[in-house]
């Protein structure tokens, strides 16, 4: 074939026209969107800094959304169009009316504020060589090695048998002890540890937390001083008994505050932002959003991390309760097949973190398909592991909507999936509410270390999760 050779300028041209470039977004955003970007970054440490758990989520947003004009739903007047649902202290919804009737459908982004973390189990304090310790029981999937030797707090809620409820929240102000899980020297744990599994070598019974060490003082033969003592503690602060330790929530944290990472400070470290920076992203763009044309919604869910199971999850009835109050509050006369008919016509994005490729690790990921740090919000078409199996798979039309509406707001944002197809994968909520009927598809930034206790997240990727999400809100298509 006689083909005619181009000049470096037609090759250059023919690339620029048909490729789909793969640049940073701290190199083609402006120089106002950089500082943006960086100011972002600065609240959103404060958010993840401060809500280590899904209590201490929800009492955050609901406590910025009121102080926006969000009125809860049981107060809100058929005017109120800026309107907010609490369910259990542990998933939060926001909502602001569109121009358009509900039954053309609404706009959700849903994400989770549940994070991998240790549990107390319901008899957790005990003394042994006069050391007190408590028993943890692993929420989600954890590297059980990232949880010893190093600085701990305690957050949480106990009630007392007179139905009072009292936070819990230690080891987090810099002049609070904090507390830990030991660990094995490695002068003795060469065949303990040395020869073991990686997932075997520190077993969950041992992941125990260390909370005391000085005897009260008393008559010698008595046993179990130190126990004692911090039930003392625990009594005189809280006006706690052993027993209110079962009827209570106590998750064991990483300690401290997120920081910057990197001498440019490019990133964020800190813990929990699998899925709070997604949470957060959504509660920014919802809290700015003003008269948008279709209903907006954003959903913050517990229970992802072990499977959206539970009354507080994504497949609870949580999710119905919201949108039975948005049709009843838009005027929609409901029938037997509303719910199903709005839904239908709805679109959400399952907002959610996902694996950044490490280049220590690329041989568990496909380079060409899998994000990339620093390149924006990663949509992820499905989810789920082995072949798809339990994904969801947004349809092709639907990324063809997003895509339309990303690239009209300016929004760097690249397309990924998690991993090698045979290495692993992992689901999110999306296949949850893609079984109502609506369009949904899954979008995040990647992380580096997720569902470790310093996860970390380059600053562009969170800020163009928080403007996709905007874009997504305000479409008016
Ligand atoms: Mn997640
Ligand atoms: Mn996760």
């Amino acid at each position: 074939m006689n083909e005619k050779r181009l000049s470096k300028t037609e090759w250059k041209r023919l690339e620029k026209d048909l490729c789909r470039s793969r640049r940073s977004v701290w190199s083609q955003i402006t120089a106002k969107d950089r500082k943006k970007a960086l100011l972002y970054s600065d609240k959103y440490k404060d958010f993840i800094s401060t809500a280590k758990t899904e209590r201490e989520s929800v009492n955050i947003i609901a406590s910025k959304a009121q102080e926006r004009g969000f009125v809860p739903f049981e107060q809100a007047g058929p005017g109120s169009s800026r309107v907010l649902w609490t369910f259990r202290g542990k998933a939060a919804a926001l909502a602001v009316t569109g121009k358009a009737p509900v039954s053309d459908g609404i706009r959700i982004i849903a994400s989770h504020i549940d994070a991998p973390r240790l549990d107390l189990k319901q008899n957790p304090l005990y003394e042994d060589l006069e050391m007190a310790f408590l028993k943890t029981h692993y929420y989600g999937g954890i590297k059980k090695f990232h949880w010893v030797a190093r600085p701990l707090a305690i957050h949480g809620l106990a009630l007392k048998e007179d139905g009072s409820a009292i936070p819990i929240e230690f080891g987090e102000d810099p002049h609070d002890p904090v507390l830990t899980i030991n660990d094995l020297l490695p002068h003795l744990a060469h065949k303990v540890q040395g020869k073991k599994k990686i997932s075997e070598a520190i077993p969950a019974e041992k992941l125990n937390v260390l909370i005391g060490g000085f005897p009260l003082l008393g008559p010698e033969d008595l046993k179990d001083g130190v126990k004692l003592r911090i039930l003392r503690i625990l009594n005189e602060r809280y006006g706690l008994v052993e027993e209110d330790l079962i009827s209570a929530e106590l998750e064991i944290v990483p300690a401290g505050a997120s920081r910057d990472v990197g001498l440019d400070g490019a990133f964020v470290g800190g813990y929990g932002q699998d899925d709070r920076s997604c949470a957060y992203a959504s509660l920014y763009s919802i809290l700015e959003l003003k008269e948008p044309q279709v209903t907006s919604v954003a959903l913050f869910l517990d229970k992802e991390e072990i499977g959206s199971d539970g009354n507080t999850g994504a497949k609870s009835s949580f999710f119905e309760v919201v949108l039975y109050d948005l049709m009843r509050h838009g005027g929609l006369q409901i029938e037997a097949d509303s719910l199903v008919r709005m839904l239908i016509v709805s679109k959400a994005i399952s907002a959610d973190v996902t694996a950044g490729i490490d280049p220590d690790y690329k041989e568990v990921h496909d380079e060409r398909n899998d994000a990339l740090i620093g390149h924006g919000v990663c949509l992820t078409k499905y989810t789920g592991s082995g072949g798809k199996y339990s994904a969801n798979d947004a349809h092709a039309e639907y990324v063809n909507w997003l895509r339309r509406v990303w690239n009209d707001a300016k929004v760097v944002w690249q397309a990924g999936e998690l991993g090698k197809v045979d290495e692993g994968g992992g689901g999110t909520v999306a296949k949850y509410l893609a079984q109502r009927g609506l369009d949904i598809v899954d979008a995040g930034p990647p992380l580096l270390n997720m569902h470790s206790p310093f996860e970390v997240a380059h600053k562009t990727d969170l800020f163009m999760t928080y403007r996709a999400f905007d874009a997504f809100y305000k479409a008016d298509e």
